[in-house]
């Protein structure tokens, strides 16, 4: 796995919200969720995980997804592309879907999670696996020391 080239630049669909990353990515991940599957309308999301000081966004969002206090999931508001998700109790982070940048030559998941919601015929160049979410902070920090030494 490659370290990206900073910084990285992406936009939606449409062009009118554009991301910029100034800093490397914590951690990259699939997602197998029956959510992620609906939100995506695909087999899983694409993440790529950032420090929320190393990220930037202009123009101009909505929210959508099911809006719960614990996840907020924005898209582009002209052409709906799903951009990132903030979680709450994880403020120091920015969850990027990883489709929108520029360049994705660098990206591979290293981690995927919810295996036991996955489509049978699905599979990705994943490290680790899990079957649901990783047990605690402590293991999610791990996985980022892990991933930064790739
Ligand atoms: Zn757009
Ligand atoms: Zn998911």
């Amino acid at each position: 796995m490659n370290a990206p080239q900073l910084p990285l630049d992406g936009s939606c669909l449409c062009g009118s919200v554009h991301v910029r990353v100034t800093e490397q990515p914590l951690l990259t991940l699939a997602c197998h969720c029956n959510d992620c599957q609906k939100l995506c309308a695909s087999a899983y999301s694409l993440t790529a995980m950032f420090p929320v000081e190393g990220f930037s966004v202009t123009g101009e969002l909505v929210t959508g997804g099911l809006r719960t206090e614990q996840r907020e999931h924005n898209f582009c508001a002209k052409c709906l592309n799903f951009i990132f998700t903030r979680i709450k109790g994880a403020d120091t982070r920015v969850n990027l879907r990883a489709s929108v940048l520029d360049d994705l030559t660098w990206f591979e998941p290293f981690i995927e999670l919810m295996t036991e919601e996955k489509l049978s015929w699905s599979s990705v160049p994943a490290v680790r696996s899990f079957a649901r979410f990783p047990e605690n902070m402590e293991e999610l920090g791990a996985l980022m020391v892990d991933y930064s030494k790739r």
